[in-house]
């Protein structure tokens, strides 16, 4: 159910009308646009013990002006609930609206070289913030599973050194406390989307999250996860397509444009596209990174390493520094054309 306050209302009428809801039992998620506060009313409540009927009852106050219910399964994440664009804030950062992020970084965070000459090297052609993984989401546990909290010190060096936000995995809850330490954003990964305890407990920190697609979640199942983490009270979700499972093997993933426009539709929280865990292949990154930019996304998630050959994860897939900063041409370009800044 939301709510819409009237345009003059006060803290006071938006405190009043929060108790009234949590009296009934609900939680109230509240949003203020640039015009009228919105109201979330979320949870589920025995209808027997309820003296009125909520939407009546609400009705009644005198800064209310409209009770309706929403109609899809997620309900603070559905734009249903809020019309205007969601606007992420990374330190200064601005993701959505009319903004296009790019976050560049390499896959696994391996050294102090690595790290230090991949984050100017990215920030030198229009990447606003660093990626790296520390805690490594690999198929075979005989692979390199990240550095850890070690990556994760080495990740805020080059961090202060180019000014730019760290975004960065938490795979397991036990790690969430170390990954705090040193993230400005939490990533949660493809393979976590749904895990939905590690979701309720990163939708209680203050940081933003970078949620990704599964790569076999539909659109609906990816928004009812975004909604687990803005149901603990964090707002500040960032979705991001990085391709689902098809038939196709001549890449690693299908990179399924067609979520931004269904997204955009269905949300108002900002959508990234991640072309290299989607392509695999890094020859088919940059048309892919052009193509979400036409299609409206928000931002591009890509893989860059200053040596993509000596990459202890996904080589095949990172560009190296020189190919990054021709595609950010590139993307400059487009990102003009429909009106996004960089
Ligand atoms: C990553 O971005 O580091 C990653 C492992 O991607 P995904 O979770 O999309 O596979
Ligand atoms: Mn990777």
């Amino acid at each position: 159910m939301i709510v819409v306050m009237k345009g003059k209302s006060s803290e006071e009428d938006i405190k009043r009308v929060k108790s009234k809801i949590e009296t009934m039992g609900f939680s109230a998620h509240i949003s203020k646009g640039s015009e009228r506060t919105v109201v979330g009313v979320v949870g589920s409540v025995d209808k027997d013990k309820l003296k009125s009927d909520p939407v009546a009852f609400l009705k009644t106050d005198n800064a209310v002006d409209r009770v309706y219910a929403v109609s899809k399964p997620y309900k603070l994440a559905a734009r249903e609930s809020q019309r205007e664009n969601t606007i992420v804030n990374v330190k200064g950062i601005e993701v959505g609206g009319d903004n296009f992020t790019i976050i560049a970084g390499p896959c696994s965070v391996e050294s102090r070289e690595q790290m230090m000459t991949t984050a100017k090297g990215v920030k030198q052609c229009s990447a606003k913030m660093l990626r790296g993984g520390a805690f490594k989401p690999r198929t075979s546990p005989y692979t390199f599973q990240g550095m850890g909290e070690d990556g994760l010190k080495l990740m805020k060096e080059a961090s202060e050194a180019t000014n730019m936000p760290i975004v960065t995995e938490v795979m397991n809850p036990k790690d969430l406390d170390v990954v705090l330490k040193y993230a400005d954003v939490l990533q949660i990964g493809a393979r976590n989307v749904q895990n939905f305890s590690l979701l309720r407990l990163v939708g209680q920190t203050d940081k933003p999250i970078l949620l990704k697609r599964g790569m076999s979640t539909t659109i609906q199942e990816f928004l009812m996860s975004a909604e687990y983490v803005m149901s603990e009270g964090n707002a500040d979700v960032i979705l991001c397509e990085r391709g689902i499972r098809t038939f196709e093997t001549a890449t690693r993933s299908t990179l399924d444009i067609s979520a931004i426009p269904v997204l955009k539709k269905e949300t108002h929280l900002p959508i990234l596209i991640d072309p290299s865990h989607a392509a695999g292949v890094k020859d088919y990154v940059p048309a892919l990174s052009k193509a979400a930019v036409a299609a409206g996304a928000d931002g591009l998630l890509i893989e860059v390493h200053y040596k993509p050959e000596i990459a202890v994860s996904d080589a095949a897939q990172q560009l190296n520094i020189e190919e990054f900063c021709e595609l950010s041409k590139d993307i400059k370009k487009l990102a003009e054309v429909v009106g996004k800044k960089i």
